[in-house]
Formats: C-alpha cells, structure tokens, sequence
C-alpha cells in the first residue's frame, strides 16, 4: 500500500492499516499469514490483532481447510468485521437497478434488485437506488457512518474530468452530475463509472480474468460496449470515453444508430438487432430469454444469428488485439449466455483478422459473473481503493490529526 509520510500519524497506526490492509485483500488469514504478509514480526501481529479485536474491526472464524484429523491445534482464521468498514456497489442498467453492501473483504451482505425504466427516468432511478440502499445497510445490520465509499455503474460514456454523463447515447441522463445526485442521496462519497469499465474490473478481480493484467471485457446486451484493463488498471482514455466499441462503424451505410452515425457496431450485434433478424421466423415478439432458449436447443437459425453477432464484435476485436495485444477478451452482457455459438465466431474472426502473434497470445473466455458483474466492480473500485481505508474508523485508534 502507499502511504504518504506523515499521513498516519504513529507507527503504530500505520501496521494496523497494513494488517487491515493484508485481511482487505485475503478475505480471511491466520496469525503467521498475516506476519508473512506484512513483513511484522508474530509478536507485533499478535498485538495489533488484539487490538483491532478489541474494537471489534477484526473477528475469529473456524477455519474450513484444516481437517479433523491434522495434528496439533489448528490456526484460527481471522477476518475484517463490517465494522471495520463497508462499500456500496450500484448498477444502473438500461432497465433496472441493482443495489449490494460489502464488507471490506468483498463479502456481500446484502443485495436488492428493482426493474425499472432507468434510460428514461434519471431522478425516478436516483431515487429508487437510494432506497434500495438504505434497504441493504438495514438488512445487513450496517451503519451508514461505516461506509467508505459507493461505486456507481451506468450505461454511457461518462466524462471523468466533468463526472457528468456525456454524449447523446443517453439523452435523458446527458448532462447529469450521476455521481454527485447518487452522493447527495446516499450521503456517502461515490465513485462514478461506465458499466462496461466497472464489468471489466469485477471479472478481472474476481472472474474470469482473474490474475490478467491485459483484458479486453466486451458487454454484448442491449448496447455494446467494452472495458480495457491495461497493465492491471482500468484504462479510461483522455477523457474517460475509452472503449466505445459498440460505436465502432462497421457498415459504412447501415441502419441509423442511437448515437447519431450509421452502421454502428450495436446496430449489428446487440440484443435489439439479433431479436429483430430473427423477428423474421420466430415472431416479432420473441424474448431475448427465448432467443437463448433456441440457441440451447439448437435452432440453426438462432445460432446462425448469434454466431454472426459474434463474428461482427470479433471481426472490431480483431483490430484492439493488435493495437493492445490482451490476455483474453472476456465476453459479458446478456448474450454471453448463448456459449459457444457466440463465441466460436468471436475467436474465428480475431484468428482471421488479427496479427496471428496477436491472436495466438488471446483467449477468448465467456464471462463468469453474470448480471451481478457491474455491481461487483462498483463495489471492487471502492474496495481496491486502499486509500479510503483511512476512513474506515481506523483513525480514533491514535491518530495524530
Ligand atoms: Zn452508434
């Protein structure tokens, strides 16, 4: 961890953050792991630990991986209380919200969902995440004083200099101060960030990209859009509108996109476009839930479909492997549940197009947490963010401020 000299006031303070750092990072860790860890020695651990017990920021559990049958007494696993500290994670999607609390060790305590017209109703969404997250500190048992931070996922290019929603992708929420309005609400500091970026963290932390420190993270839903870990950190361009894929043109003449230009990627391959090709044959009211359906079933139609959505997200893929040279491309979002069809056409097009170095070096993975991937990152951009644990009522334990 990084620490500025001075900032702590006393060593002594300075190992509790390490020790608290250390259980941030392990979720649950014994005496001597916590020693190698930190570099203290045992008997300085020891004490920190009882201190940090005392005040009840620290507290013992069983430990699961040692068995009946092993010799002498085995280590009692330690691991952060939510009084040490909690986060909010919030994921704005097109057409709901999903609200969780977090201890520190990325332990989700509670978790609320509502569907509702997000796009459309800015303040309505505003307010109805607020609630959802006084519902989720109540259910967890979690004052709201103990939360550092809450981390904000929304559909659209957010300007991270200004921290308002830009562009016409979004047109009711243009212009919006997202952070700040959630802040107000939630009187709790948030940290504000596309879905696609804040999808991309949580997979890298704890998905499908977990140890990578180059991944392409492409959300295939309503919209398209893609998060860019680079050496191991999110990588927001200039001025926060990195990986706008799903406004990558791809046919120069094509049908008129929702951001203003034609033949948008996502005119192409989302979910939208992949429904209304098949509206053809299967009904003009066919479900996204059903399209998946017809893709398990084997309906050549439906895979045909989603192979070809596959091969156009691929095919602009293709070109990031060789600028970017990822670890894996990860492919998120509702329609990453259609599996193979999907992906075999992502990995044919970036075998064809790509440089073959740059192709050979890319797995392409389907991602693995689901629709909870954009909260999870809300809540892994706060947590990750050593830094706040200043804030995490460490600071009465003899701070010099
Ligand atoms: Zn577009």
């Amino acid at each position: 961890m990084t620490v500025e000299p001075g900032t702590f006031g006393t060593q002594r303070e300075l190992n509790r953050l390490r020790v608290v750092d250390a259980l941030r990072r392990s979720g649950t860790a014994s005496r001597s792991d916590l020693a190698r860890m930190t570099g203290l020695s045992r008997t300085t651990v020891a004490t920190l630990v009882s201190d940090l017990q005392a005040r009840g920021l620290i507290v013992e559990q069983a430990d699961a991986r040692v068995e009946p049958s092993g010799r002498g007494r085995p280590p009692v696993l330690l691991r952060l209380d939510a009084a040490a500290g909690a986060a909010l994670g919030l994921d704005f999607g097109h057409r709901h919200v999903r609200v969780a609390v977090a201890d520190l060790s990325s332990t989700v305590l509670a978790e609320r969902f509502v569907e509702l017209d997000v796009d459309g109703a800015p303040e309505e969404a505003l307010d109805a995440a607020a609630e959802l997250a006084t519902g989720v500190l109540a259910e967890a048992g979690v004052e709201r004083s103990r939360v550092i931070g809450a981390g904000m996922a929304l559909s659209a290019p957010i300007d991270s200099e200004k921290g308002v929603v830009g562009s016409t992708v979004l047109p009711s929420w243009a212009g919006i101060q997202a952070g700040e309005e959630l802040s107000r609400r939630l009187e709790i500091p948030v940290e504000l960030d596309n879905d696609a970026n804040l999808g991309a963290l949580a997979e890298v932390s704890f998905g499908a990209g977990r140890g990578l420190a180059d991944v392409v993270y492409v959300m295939m839903s309503a919209g398209i859009g893609a998060g860019l870990v680079l050496g191991g950190r999110l990588y927001h361009g200039a001025s926060g509108i990195a990986g706008e894929l799903g406004h990558v043109q791809v046919r120069p003449d094509g049908a008129v996109c929702r951001c203003g230009s034609r033949g948008c990627l996502e005119t192409v391959a989302s979910t939208g476009a992949l429904l209304s090709l098949l509206g053809a044959i299967h009904g003009a009211d066919l479900t996204l839930r059903e399209l998946l359906d017809l893709v398990a079933d084997g309906d050549l139609a439906a895979k045909r479909v989603v192979n070809d959505g596959g091969r156009a997200v691929g095919r602009a893929v293709a070109d990031l492997c060789n600028y970017l040279n990822p670890a894996a491309v990860i492919v998120g979002g509702d329609l990453s549940a259609a599996g193979d069809a999907l992906l075999d056409g992502v990995r044919e097009e970036i075998d064809r197009h790509a440089l073959p170095a740059a192709a050979e070096a890319v797995a392409v993975r389907a991602a693995v947490l689901g629709d909870r991937a954009e909260m999870l990152g809300a809540l892994a951009v706060v947590i990750a963010d050593t830094s706040r644990l200043r804030s995490a009522g460490l600071a009465p334990l003899g701070a010099g401020r």
